[in-house]
């Protein structure tokens, strides 16, 4: 982590470390009267959510609103995930957006979910709930492209890349199995 160049405080934000960019800082929206937000901007090269799940390109804006109940937050985060892609087995970088609209309970209440209560000393850890978000918005089957060819069944060569003679005559390796079958008889 020591050779990531990490931002420090931003304009209109309470991130509280550069080393912990998810754990901010609302302390002072919790004085202020309901209606009352700001806005804290994520700019982050890389970063480390939740203790495991390493993103790139952390960017986007979140909006915290004082209600009766807490704090609002609503906006939109943009990261990149690093995967392999199911059809061609290459590594590539996956966009992930996540949509925050929760509203995040103060003073905490005991039985409530945890990932949602701002504890008392007004540091709110958006690790855990972050990480949740960002888990679900990685595709079950990712791709490289949507229109990834995929690897060639006979020769094995990523047919994104090159155009070996089995792509026009290949066919599907179940049938293979089954023709095979067919002319031992
Ligand atoms: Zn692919
Ligand atoms: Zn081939």
């Amino acid at each position: 982590m020591r050779s990531l160049f990490w931002k420090t405080l931003l304009p209109g934000g309470g991130n509280l470390t550069s080393r912990h960019p998810l754990r901010l800082n609302v302390g002072f929206l919790l004085h202020e009267s309901v209606g009352f937000s700001r806005n804290f901007v994520f700019d982050h090269t890389a970063v480390l959510v939740g203790g495991d799940l390493q993103v790139g390109d952390l960017r986007g804006t979140v909006r915290f609103t004082r209600t009766t109940q807490g704090l609002y937050a609503h906006g939109r985060l943009h990261a990149r995930a690093h995967q392999t892609c199911v059809r061609c087995l290459a590594e590539y970088e996956q966009d992930l957006s996540v949509e925050l609209d929760d509203l995040f309970t103060y003073p905490p209440a005991p039985g409530a979910d945890p990932l949602l209560q701002i504890p008392e000393s007004g540091i709110l850890d958006l690790n855990p709930l972050l990480r949740e978000h960002l888990l679900l918005a990685v595709p079950l089957q990712p791709l490289c492209r949507p229109d990834c060819a995929g690897l060639c069944p006979v020769c094995g060569a990523n047919q994104n890349q090159t155009r070996c003679h089995h792509r026009e005559t290949a066919i599907d390796p179940r049938l293979a199995v089954l023709k095979s079958l067919l002319s031992e008889e």
